[in-house]
């Protein structure tokens, strides 16, 4: 089975954003509103776009990051330059201008693990900071045709996965199965969409499955899918990379789900610091 999906690129952008807000989600994820001229145009249209963020060099507090110049992007050149991908969980017009959040996951910050750059600059992100936003470079629609849609998310992927909600056509039947570290994460499941509305989440079928209560939870509730008829499904998996190797392989191999109906993106992994998501997720057996 094929999907059409429709997918235009955007012009090369890098905006400076200035923090206008956070609130904190949950005690592990913050929501950080942008504002700032340079956002003006900013569209990020589909349900998985992704923006380059580049934040202050830990090191030296500088941000070293491109600016636009005649229209065209210029490099920095000189000190270093820090970013990390990041998905725009709402872009808005107010009578300001244009306003951008983000969700991020403060790891590391309290739960003993490893940091960031980008989780330490978010613990302590204030009204009045500032970075740059570069992207999205394209966007992509939910596929056409599909009557179920499956999402595996963990919280790096969760802004992603509430948009997938948010745009898929009325009558797909959509099953999500969450991947969090522990309880505290389950308020961030049920926190309000940036517009007010309820958790996008609400609505849905969501298991959800706490990593403190132990590994290989997420291939099993996917094996656990009731996926006999997989013709018309779509599924979109993102998260931890190690975690989401089992689970590409029973899809693509197991089930025999085409790359057309699958997506898995490992958007982060244990022990590596930024992660090229464009890399093979199982270097062993590449797309
Ligand atoms: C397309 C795309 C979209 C993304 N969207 C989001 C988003 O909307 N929100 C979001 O929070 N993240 C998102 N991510 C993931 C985010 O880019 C990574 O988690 C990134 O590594 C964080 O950078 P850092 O500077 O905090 O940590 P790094 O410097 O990259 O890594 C330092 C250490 O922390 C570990 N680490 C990294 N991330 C985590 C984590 N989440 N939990 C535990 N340990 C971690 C690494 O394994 C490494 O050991 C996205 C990634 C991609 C590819």
């Amino acid at each position: 089975m094929t999907f059409e999906r429709t997918g235009f690129r955007h012009d090369m952008a890098a905006r400076r954003a200035r923090v206008a807000r956070t609130l904190r989600l949950a005690p592990t994820v913050v929501r950080v509103t942008f504002a700032g001229d340079e956002l003006a145009g900013l569209a990020a249209d589909g349900p998985e776009d992704h923006v380059k963020v580049f934040f202050p060099d830990p090191a030296t507090g500088e941000l070293h990051a491109p600016r636009m110049v005649d229209g065209a992007l210029q490099r920095p050149t000189s000190g270093v330059s820090v970013s990390r991908d990041y998905t725009p969980r709402a872009v808005r017009q107010t009578d300001d201008g244009t306003e951008l959040d983000l969700e991020l996951v403060l790891h590391g910050v309290d739960d003993g693990g490893p940091s960031g750059p980008a989780s330490s600059w978010a613990a302590s992100a204030a009204e009045g900071d500032e970075l740059v936003v570069a992207g999205p470079r394209g966007s992509r629609g939910v596929p056409a045709g599909i009557e179920r849609l499956v999402l595996v998310a963990d919280e790096t992927a969760m802004p992603a996965a509430a948009r997938w909600i948010e745009h898929a056509p009325a009558g797909v039947e959509v099953t999500v199965i969450l991947d969090l570290a522990d309880d505290d994460a389950d308020a961030y499941v049920d926190a309000p969409a940036p517009d007010g509305r309820s958790s996008p989440f609400a609505r849905t079928s969501v298991e959800r499955l706490y990593r403190s209560d132990g590994p290989g939870q997420v291939e099993e509730a996917v094996r656990s899918l009731d996926l006999d008829d997989p013709a018309t499904t779509y599924v979109w998996a993102a998260g931890e990379a190690g975690t989401l190797i089992p689970v590409r392989r029973y899809l693509r191999h197991e089930l025999g789900l085409s790359p057309d109906q699958v997506k898995v993106d490992g958007y982060w992994k244990r022990g590596v610091t930024n992660r090229d998501h464009h890399e093979p997720l199982d270097p062993s057996d590449p797309d």
